[in-house]
């Protein structure tokens, strides 16, 4: 049998993310666009090298991009849209850029979550214009790859059905003229590559993974026997991930010389499949064994066992051995983590470390021995030492768990009781103004945190700092006239990580950057132990800028199914478990805002949508556990407290009855950029829960007017009640500038006086 070892994707950014800084540097006109290239290649080698010394067998190429790889394909296939063209003097590359983050006059494409993860890709925009092939990245990067460093690499790219599905623009009608003129293109780039000497090309298709109608099973079908009978020398590996094959008995016959699935996220779906249907055996089988999407080091023992039980069932010739998906979703290496407890640190695997799992578990594949017997006894060892790490034994959370009832998910009264009785409690006004939480962080604040994280500065000076802020802001907000105060977030970096230095459970790593989109990496914290609270988080500073007040200052958290969404988790227990504790953690810090006498708790859940499976069938069942998550820290509160959410991006359609079950008082959504979409959406809205509909975008620097605002609240007006409404911006504050902000929040308390004078 022909055994080979592969990932389907490396992450492009460097060890230090100096992709990042090249591409940042190319935008703030630093280094020209020669330096940039020459610049991005080098570090395009230098990853082959490194998986090359990592002793991996095939090296992927196409994974690198200069900003998004679906934009890649989009310009490549000549699909720029034509408020883009009229640019004048622009360079391709210009042009490339203004499509991903806007320009001068020109907004930018769409940006959207790529499947289920918190990478987010540029929405390719159809509008009827003739594509065409303009430059073959994919190949140059081939070559490059071959003329500078001899290695014969495997060039990867999404595949056409991932991206006309993907793509944006056209109707019924149009789509057959697109897809006719697009895969044409797709045989030119594959047939180049296979002149070049290619000998196999990878197409990613992860929309394969979800779930397909009969008529776009037969679309797939149709196309690759097209594209097959255009390239027919080509050797195609049909890359499937994040989920099980769709209609495996039918697609695994696909004319293609390989078929790569995911044995990590659709195993058991998949292995049955297998054991029912077989495996063409004339295809090679992409077995994805290794994670690509946690941090965990593999138990390889038990991975070699998986992947015998695949063999024997399947009986065939050729197999490559990889990861799940692309390894970008991780970061590159544990290696520069230097303050990480070992325990944990021995347990982790980044991106170059599941290489070398991959280069174990295929030797052992092909010679039925170890190539280190070490290696493998030290990775059962590590994985067994985290196992019995104290953090995950944590007994008073444990006891804690047992002891929740059903009666602990529920608030005393139905809303319907406690609006009345929160209404007399608060005295708030028709129409209340407030904001989602953050204010401006100035270059002082950001240069005075550094300062103090470096420990050049006292812990009271830096609170000391903190609290002038707060004090400066809470003049500000009430000399712009809100009616719900916030203390302006000025303590948190972000709003995960904040919690996770001050919860039991969480390490905070240093350099493990994954890129979020663009240029813009985030570094998750891992939860790898039982989350507990010890002390209160947020108390000291709402209370503080409370005291500065009348009005009433809002507790500020970030809900449990956030957290947990934007974490790396463990993996030894069900998310569901995590996110319980998690929710008992933040029900001990509502609690203790409550005794300091906080009347308004706002719980932020922007991530909500993001956990949803892939698959329809299966988000029941995470919206149940993520609704519960909520309830259960936001639950014990008294009835005059009230419970605020938040949540951006919520495509709202499909979310009524889960909002609406959070049974949060009030909830503010992100809506000034799909507004009218919003607008006819809460014509279906049947609940009477408070809801503030941002009312500008704070995205933007731009100072919208009274009238622009008046406009939106006389719309939503048209729809929602007069006693449900309520006023503020669409997201938390903290990248605008602080004169553009204080402006455009007089002109939304401005607007919500109008408006109470007309109604
Ligand atoms: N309270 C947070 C803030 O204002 C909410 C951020 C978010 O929704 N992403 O920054
Ligand atoms: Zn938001």
């Amino acid at each position: 049998m022909d055994v080979i070892s592969t990932v389907v994707g490396y992450p492009y950014i460097g060890e230090n993310r100096q992709w990042k800084r090249v591409v940042e540097s190319f935008w703030k006109r630093e280094i020209s666009e020669e330096q940039f290239q020459e610049q991005l290649k080098e570090l395009r080698l230098q990853n082959i090298q490194r998986q090359r010394a990592l002793g991996i067998d095939y090296i992927t190429v196409g994974d690198f991009t200069l900003y998004d790889r679906m934009l890649d394909l989009a310009v490549m296939f000549g699909l720029v849209p034509s408020r883009y063209q009229t640019m004048e003097n622009e360079t391709a590359l210009t042009r490339y850029y203004a499509m991903a983050r806007g320009a001068k006059n020109v907004v930018a494409c769409e940006m959207t979550k790529w499947f289920n993860t918190n990478y987010h890709y540029i929405v390719p925009e159809y509008e009827g214009a003739r594509l065409e092939l303009s430059q073959n990245k994919i190949l140059e990067y081939f070559l490059e790859a071959k003329n500078e460093l001899d290695i014969m690499t495997k060039p990867t790219f999404i595949g056409p059905y991932t991206f006309i599905d993907l793509t944006k623009g056209y109707d019924h009608q149009s789509r057959a003229s697109f897809i006719l003129q697009l895969l044409p293109l797709y045989a030119e780039v594959i047939q180049q590559l296979v002149d070049a000497g290619a000998e196999w090309i990878q197409l990613e298709e992860p929309s394969l993974t979800k779930s397909l109608s009969e008529d776009e099973v037969k679309l797939v079908e149709e196309l690759y026997k097209q594209l097959v009978e255009s390239v027919p020398t080509a050797n195609i590996m049909v890359q499937t991930y994040f989920e099980a094959l769709t209609s495996y008995e039918r697609l695994s016959k696909l004319p293609v010389a390989g078929i790569g699935l995911d044995f990590v996220h659709g195993k058991r779906e998949n292995i049955n499949a297998i054991r029912q249907h077989g495996f063409p055996n004339d295809k090679v089988l992409g077995i994805g064994c290794i994670n690509g999407r946690d941090i965990w080091a593999a138990n390889i023992a038990e991975v070699v066992a998986d992947i015998q039980s695949v063999l024997q069932l399947s009986n065939v010739q050729s197999v490559w051995i990889g990861s799940s998906c692309s390894l970008q979703h991780v970061p590159v290496t544990t290696v520069n983590e230097q303050k990480l407890e070992p325990v944990l640190l021995n347990a982790l695997a980044f991106a170059d470390e599941k290489i070398s799992e991959l280069v174990h578990i295929t030797h052992f594949i092909k010679k039925q021995q170890w190539m280190k017997e070490k290696v493998v006894s030290e990775s059962m060892v590590a994985i067994g030492n985290l196992a019995a790490h104290p953090v995950r034994q944590n007994r008073n959370v444990q006891s804690l768990l047992k002891s929740v009832t059903d009666q602990d998910y529920m608030r005393a009264l139905p809303y319907e009781q406690r609006r009345d009785i929160q209404k007399q409690a608060l005295e708030l006004p028709d129409f209340p103004t407030t904001t989602i939480g953050s204010f401006p962080q100035t270059v002082e604040l950001k240069k005075t945190r550094a300062a103090w994280r470096k420990k050049q500065l006292t812990d009271e000076l830096y609170a000391h700092f903190i609290e002038k802020e707060m004090a400066r802001w809470v003049r500000i907000q009430e000399e712009i006239g809100l009616d719900i105060l916030v203390h302006g977030e000025f303590e948190r970096t972000d709003m995960v990580e904040f919690f996770g230095e001050k919860l039991t459970g969480f390490a905070i790593t240093e350099n493990a950057w994954v890129v979020s989109y663009g240029s813009r990496c985030v570094k998750p914290p891992i939860i790898y132990g039982d989350v507990e609270w010890t002390n209160p988080m947020t108390v000291k500073e709402v209370v503080f800028a409370q005291k500065l007040t009348d009005k009433h200052v809002k507790g500020m958290l970030t809900g449990p199914v956030t957290i947990l969404n934007w974490s790396f988790v463990r993996n030894d227990v069900p998310k569901e478990v995590v996110a319980k504790q998690l929710a008992l953690a933040l029900r001990q810090e509502i609690q203790a805002l409550e005794e300091a006498g906080i009347a308004i708790i706002q719980v932020d859940e922007p991530a909500l949508r993001e956990g949803l499976p892939l698959r329809q069938e299966n988000w029941s069942n995470y919206l149940t556990w993520a609704v519960n998550a909520f309830k259960l820290a936001t639950s014990s509160v008294k009835n005059e407290t009230q419970i605020h959410t938040h949540m951006c991006y919520c495509e709202f359609n499909d979310f009524i009855d889960p909002i609406r079950a959070l049974d949060a008082d009030v909830i503010s959504l992100e809506t000034s950029r799909s507004h009218g979409e919003l607008i006819s959406s809460l014509k279906e809205y049947p609940y009477e829960l408070g809801i503030g509909l941002g009312v500008y975008d704070i995205h933007s620097p731009r100072v919208p007017d009274v009238s622009e605002m008046m406009k939106i609240l006389e719309e939503s007006l048209q729809v929602i009640s007069k006693e449900q409404f309520w006023i503020n911006p669409d997201c938390g504050l903290k990248t605008r500038q602080e004169s553009e902000t204080i402006a455009a929040l007089k002109n939304m308390v401005k607007a919500a006086t109008l408006l109470r004078e007309q109604v």
